[in-house]
């Protein structure tokens, strides 16, 4: 047993090593990605060293804090600057400037925050055209044909009841349905001609969210809200 295990050992250590080594070397990169300003290159290695390892070495979270805030994923990058912080003492050389991002990532949350045009990662909206910004259509009513009206229940639309008295005379009756109308009002449009469905598009909000990053400042084109 013992003799089978230090074969293991021996087997997987260099490769062990290996692996960790080229990890390292995963982490520098992205690391050098964030300083040269590449953000996304620097967020697909982040990526593909967490897959690896599952979690992200203290020390490079700043730099993953980083590229996150710059590529507009603010609520993250101000997750993974709290795991800095928290096991971070301040005497590392990148507490300075990890503060200095955690003020500014503070300062964009709030401006999202105060925000009423950008959703909670700071994309803006946009009014959905199609609806007119309401978040339903009107549909046709195809019960009544657009007249708003159906022939009356009451009387089958001939206006008039007709009831035999106790001498067995028959009586007839205006129809208190219609009151001799024949017609009544259309019970799926309510008489209005077209009833309302939901607008599957935007959702029922009357907007669409954008990939564009939001300004915070209102000015309205024709093509909707925009920065
Ligand atoms: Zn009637
Ligand atoms: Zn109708
Ligand atoms: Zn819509
Ligand atoms: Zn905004």
């Amino acid at each position: 047993m013992k003799k089978a295990c230090c074969l293991f050992l021996l087997l997987f250590l260099p490769l062990r090593a290996q692996e960790s080594e080229s990890l390292e070397f995963l982490w520098r990169q992205a690391k050098g990605d964030v300083i040269q300003g590449k953000y996304l290159s620097a967020l697909e290695r982040y990526e593909e060293a967490v897959e690896r390892v599952g979690f992200v070495p203290t020390e490079f979270c700043y730099y993953l804090a980083k590229a996150l805030y710059k590529m507009h994923e603010i609520t993250v990058a101000d997750r993974v600057l709290s795991a800095y912080f928290l096991h971070t003492p301040e005497e590392d050389s990148l507490y300075l400037r990890a503060s200095l991002l955690r003020e500014e990532i503070k300062m964009g949350i709030d401006e999202i925050r105060n925000c009423k045009l950008c959703d909670s990662e700071g994309f803006r909206y946009i009014k959905h055209k199609d609806c007119g910004s309401m978040g339903y259509r009107l549909r046709p009513c195809l019960e009544c044909d657009q007249s708003g009206e159906l022939l009356c229940t009451a009387c089958q639309g001939q206006g008039i009841w007709i009831r035999q008295n106790r001498l067995f005379q028959f009586v007839y009756q205006i129809c208190p349905g219609c009151r001799g109308s024949l017609k009544q009002k259309c019970s799926a449009c309510g008489g209005k001609t077209h009833t309302l469905i939901f607008c599957a598009e935007c959702g029922g909000n009357g907007y669409l969210l954008t990939d564009h990053v939001c300004s915070h400042k209102e000015k309205i084109t024709k093509q909707g809200i925009e920065n």
